[in-house]
């Protein structure tokens, strides 16, 4: 339902964002109107295309006057809804593409919102320097999406999540105040820290306009295998060994099941099945050092000690860069490999790595009970503990009858990983999908004291309104 906006203050945003700043056109709203998994579709009276942090700010303080609700968007990738306005206003982040700064003394780069994940990579690159975030998403997530969901992705082992990346932000906040604290300090213990709020706050408590970002190294040896193994327990067994032989130097350690590669093979054109003969499950594992040969000695020693005692099944290492990515394409096309599929019940969690062997046995126990025949991937971020644990309706089933099972399935899941002192949403955040299922396993005292801070920056409730507490 779009919530009627009155021509009042449209006509006041349409003259601070002058010609090419706005838009009402429906062609050139419906691209940021849909989910990328089709999932959720939007409405929205007005598009704002602020060109500058000052529009921002023009922007948001208009409507906080006028109590007139915002949604905030990026590159539109992310999962959980809350990118998506149903009768808000839509800001969109795509004219501010700006990187202010690459500084390889510093070690910072200093980018726009609206720069792509993948822009920030290139503009490393160019200074010799490397941003470790990756997401199979990052060739439209942008600066600020990353920021506001706290993005995880596939090298958190090592470096952590966007929090841990982040040194400073420039952000409007909900009463159209710009704060600037695009500071680039290592050390800055000055008591509450604002961009801790801001960052994973999904758009709730301001826009965020600039990010300055940490840089790294580049490493100069890199070596990226599949290896084969039984079971998940398994592949914990072989997580702990490899971090044990590479020291701080294991980068990625993913894991994908059979059905989730088969998916992949089926539908992505280009994929190769890694290995000559099928295996129930696969650990993607990539070590990378700054001293030239010893990543690939230590993936070396891993994978030969694994085969001669038998954990390993079989491996296969990269040769060439060409290898490592055709690799890499079967992990990261598991999203996209599973979707056409059908009607499918995703879970983002984590649970203490311990435990993730334990949580894909029982979850997958309880929902081949409850819907038999289901199809089950289990992949990710496995090092951290983050499961995409997806229910796939079983093959020619019905879409509309798995769909509504969906809420039932997912709460027996969520069950499961409280038990295990997990996460329902391990890198995605809750968005509009998930907040009422975090309601239910998180304390009141933590929700009352959350509702207050939101309360507190944002008293009219206008920045993503049906997201979070
Ligand atoms: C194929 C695929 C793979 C993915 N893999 C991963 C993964 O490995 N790890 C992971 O963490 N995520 C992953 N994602 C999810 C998604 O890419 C991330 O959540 C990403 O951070 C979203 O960035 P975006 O620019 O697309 O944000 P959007 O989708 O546009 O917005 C996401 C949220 O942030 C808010 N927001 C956006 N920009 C701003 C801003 N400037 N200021 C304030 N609020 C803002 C929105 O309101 C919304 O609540 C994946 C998605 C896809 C499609």
């Amino acid at each position: 339902m779009t919530v009627a906006v009155s021509a009042d203050v449209l006509s006041r945003l349409k003259a601070v964002l002058g010609e090419g700043g706005w838009s009402q056109d429906p062609d050139r709203l419906a691209p940021k109107l849909l989910e990328w998994r089709d999932r959720w579709v939007g409405n929205t009276p007005f598009l704002a295309l602020p060109g500058s942090t000052v529009d921002v700010s023009a922007v948001i303080g208009i409507c906080h006057e006028a109590g007139v609700a915002i949604t905030p968007q990026g590159g539109n990738t992310g999962l959980v809804g809350g990118q998506i306005p149903q009768g808000e206003i839509l800001l969109s982040t795509e004219r501010l593409r700006a990187i202010r700064d690459v500084d390889a003394f510093d070690d910072v780069i200093v980018a726009e919102a609206g720069v792509t994940l993948s822009a920030v990579h290139e503009a490393a690159l160019a200074v010799g320097r490397r941003f470790p975030l990756g997401l199979a998403s990052e060739g439209s997530a942008t600066i600020g999406g990353v920021v506001s969901t706290n993005a995880g992705g596939t090298a958190v082992l090592r470096y952590g999540n966007t929090r841990d990346l982040v040194l400073g932000l420039e952000a409007v906040l909900p009463n159209g105040e710009i704060w600037n604290g695009l500071k680039r300090l290592r050390k800055d213990n000055t008591g509450y820290d604002l961009k801790h709020l801001l960052i994973g706050a999904e758009g709730t408590l301001g826009v965020v306009t600039a990010a300055s970002l940490k840089l790294f190294p580049i490493l100069a040896s890199r070596a990226t295998a599949i290896a084969a193994v039984d079971s998940p327990a398994i592949a914990t067994r072989m997580l702990v060994r490899a971090k044990d032989i590479a020291g701080g130097a294991v980068e990625a350690f993913e894991r994908m099941g059979r059905q989730g590669l088969e998916f992949v093979l089926k539908n992505i054109p280009n994929q190769r099945d890694p290995l000559t003969e099928p295996h129930p499950w696969y650990v993607l594992i990539e070590i990378a050092s700054g001293q030239p040969g010893t990543a690939e000695a230590a993936m070396e020693r891993l994978l030969s000690e694994g085969l001669a005692d038998g954990l390993v099944r079989d491996a296969v290492v990269a040769q060439t860069e060409a290898q490592a990515k055709a690799l890499w394409s079967v992990r990261e096309n598991q999203s996209p490999g599973q979707k056409p599929e059908g009607a499918t019940w995703k879970h983002d969690i984590s649970v203490p790595v311990s435990q993730v062997a334990h949580f894909i046995e029982s979850a997958s126990e309880a929902m081949r009970a409850f819907v038999p025949g289901c199809r089950i991937t289990a992949f990710g971020h496995m090092g951290d503990g983050n499961i995409h644990y997806d229910v796939i309706r079983p093959d020619g089933g019905d879409n509309a009858r798995h769909s509504a099972l969906r809420d039932q399935g997912s709460r027996m899941v969520h069950d499961i990983v409280a038990s295990l002192g997990g996460s329902i949403s391990a890198e995605h955040g809750l968005g509009s999908m998930k907040t009422e299922e975090a309601r239910h396993y998180k304390s009141p005292v933590e929700v009352a004291a959350l509702m207050a801070i939101r309360q507190s920056l944002d008293p009219k409730r206008i920045m993503n309104p049906r997201v979070l507490f």
